[in-house]
């Protein structure tokens, strides 16, 4: 099944939106190619509430989140699914105005931590700037309560579950929240595009295993902190696994007919693409190739790097 994306292109900037009982939202000022609309920071709860994703440093939208709550509510917690620059940095101003505890998974690090049985991959540093789709990452993060998988916040009426989620980068969490079996994905699965993985801090095999992890909650609906929400969550998890599973293929078979470098995969793997999109369509290729690797399928005989040469083991 292909993806069947979502979009919702008329949004108001900085205005509060009632999603649900227990969900607000604002959506900052900052569209563009890697933040559709812009970042849309959710407030759950009533009374004691917590902010999800509090966004980039914006003066505006502090001010439009603030304005977003009634003057008795207190801001209990503010919660990060992960340290890219349009999801974090605010949190250190809202804490100054409300006094909440910034949570957030604790350190990025770079051993695996999901399956140590992988063999471990050194990506080349400089290709990490091959292109400017990375989002930039708050490298200073550092929450007053930091986060592992399945640690439980509170409100007086909500009930907030982390779920460690590396891949898109390896600090990310998304956020279950109990009374709507909604997840707040972050940027792990988003409606109106794919996300994009990053080697070194994004790793497709981390990703591939965060997707499957999903599927084993019983939840309703998603929240991703760019565009819209997306029904039958299942359906579309699935979707997105079998996209990935199928370039994979098309890779192992490019690597069958003895292609070896990335350079000469491109262009045959993404024939019908705009050719300014190659740069980060290779990133995404080699994003696949490292996994294949850590998962002992690939051989590559040094650094994984865009320039390397890659055979089937
Ligand atoms: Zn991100």
């Amino acid at each position: 099944m292909a993806i069947p994306y979502v979009f919702e292109d008329e949004i108001e900037h900085g205005v509060c939106k009632r999603l649900t009982p227990l969900i607000r939202r604002v959506i900052c000022n900052n569209p563009g190619p890697f933040t559709y609309t812009g970042t849309t920071t959710f407030i759950v709860g009533n009374g004691v509430v917590a902010i999800i994703d509090p966004g980039p440093k914006n003066d505006a939208h502090l001010d439009a989140i603030i304005s977003a709550l009634d003057p008795s509510e207190v801001v209990s917690h503010i919660l990060v699914t992960h340290t890219h620059s349009d999801h974090s940095p605010l949190a250190n101003a809202l804490e100054e105005k409300t006094g909440a505890k910034i949570c957030g998974f604790a350190e990025i690090k770079n051993d695996r931590q999901i399956n140590k049985s992988r063999i471990d991959t050194k990506v080349a540093i400089e290709d990490a700037n091959f292109v400017e789709m990375e989002e930039a990452i708050q490298r200073d993060f550092n929450p007053d309560i930091p986060l592992q998988h399945q640690d439980i916040l509170n409100g007086p009426d909500w009930t907030l579950e982390a779920i460690y989620t590396p891949g898109h980068i390896n600090n990310h969490l998304c956020f279950l929240l109990h009374e709507e079996k909604t997840v707040f994905t972050g940027d792990h699965i988003m409606g109106w595009a794919t996300s994009v993985i990053v080697p070194p801090d994004g790793n497709m095999a981390d990703y591939m295993d965060s997707l499957e992890r999903l599927l084993s909650y019983d939840i309703e609906l998603l929240r991703p902190t760019h565009g819209p929400e997306i029904e039958n969550p299942k359906a579309f998890i699935q979707a997105y696994i079998t996209h990935r599973q199928k370039r994979e293929e098309q890779i192992l078979g490019q690597l069958a007919k003895g292609t070896t470098k990335i350079q000469d995969m491109i262009p045959v793997l993404y024939a019908d693409t705009d050719k300014r999109l190659y740069p980060a369509a290779a990133m995404s290729v080699l994003a696949h190739l490292e996994g294949l690797v850590q998962t002992g399928k690939v051989i590559c005989k040094d650094e994984i790097k865009l320039s390397s040469d890659f055979r089937l083991k």
